[in-house]
């Protein structure tokens, strides 16, 4: 029958589809999984946020624009035209820095480290660090920015990573303080917005690398896990 056949043609199409993607897949993976990155879990790779999940809003979008801001003019007033060498931390930060480096208008460098705690959850793992993109920083003005400060171990151990490359100074900024969850003395520079302990995800900030691109700050509940647990591709 002229339907059946029309319709396993399209499965056959959609099969071939599916196998070239994969080949594809597997090209693309091989050298990054040589260089030890670790791979996103295999949910992480194809979900998305479970549509039963309502986000609570804890920074809008003007607040957030408005807090940039506020960031930018703090340092027009440290570092006046001096160049500065903003280290950004990825991923979470990556928002942040888009925004942020536009309002300023001295000379910028943009060096990116890769630090990683929460092994694709909620829960503070083993720290691990990755510098293969950062920039000569020797003798410079540096800024070391990251999306929350949390126990303060990253930017803790960071700064101290920093500190042994012989810079002219290092400040560090957050778009995001939690409240009391602090275990480090230190402090960082700057905060532009102190929020509560909750989790949070948007604006970089993410929950199995999904939420990055929210472009307002959510709060994720933890009766919001079991709905992610569901998800399987
Ligand atoms: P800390 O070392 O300060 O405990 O943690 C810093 C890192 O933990 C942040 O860079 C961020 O990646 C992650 N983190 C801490 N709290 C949260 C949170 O509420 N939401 C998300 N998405 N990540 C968090
Ligand atoms: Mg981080």
């Amino acid at each position: 029958m002229p339907t059946t056949s029309t319709f396993g043609c399209c499965i056959t199409l959609i099969k071939l589809e599916c196998a070239a993607r994969s080949i594809e897949c597997a090209a693309h993976s091989g050298p990054l999984r040589d260089r030890s990155i670790k791979s996103a879990t295999k949910s992480s790779e194809f979900a998305s946020p479970p549509k039963e999940i309502t986000l609570k809003i804890l920074l809008n979008e003007s607040q957030i624009g408005q807090g940039i801001d506020r960031l930018a003019m703090q340092l027009k007033a440290e570092y006046a035209d001096r160049p500065l060498t903003i280290v950004a931390i990825m991923t979470g930060s990556l928002v942040m820095l888009a925004d942020l480096i536009r309002r300023l208008e001295m000379p910028v460098r943009i060096s990116l480290i890769q630090a990683s705690s929460y092994r694709g959850g909620m829960k503070s793992g083993e720290l691990t660090v990755q510098d293969h993109m950062m920039l000569d920083i020797c003798n410079r003005e540096v800024l070391l920015i990251d999306d929350i400060f949390d126990t303060g171990r990253t930017l803790v151990h960071v700064t101290q990573l920093l500190k042994e490359l012989s810079p002219a100074s290092v400040k560090t900024a957050v778009f995001l303080n939690k409240l009391g969850q602090s275990v480090v003395s230190a402090k960082p520079d700057y905060v532009v917005f102190e929020i509560p302990n909750e989790f949070v995800v948007g604006y970089g900030l993410d929950y199995l690398d999904l939420y990055r691109n929210l472009p307002f700050v959510g709060v994720l509940e933890e009766s919001d896990l079991q709905k992610h647990a569901n998800i399987e591709h």
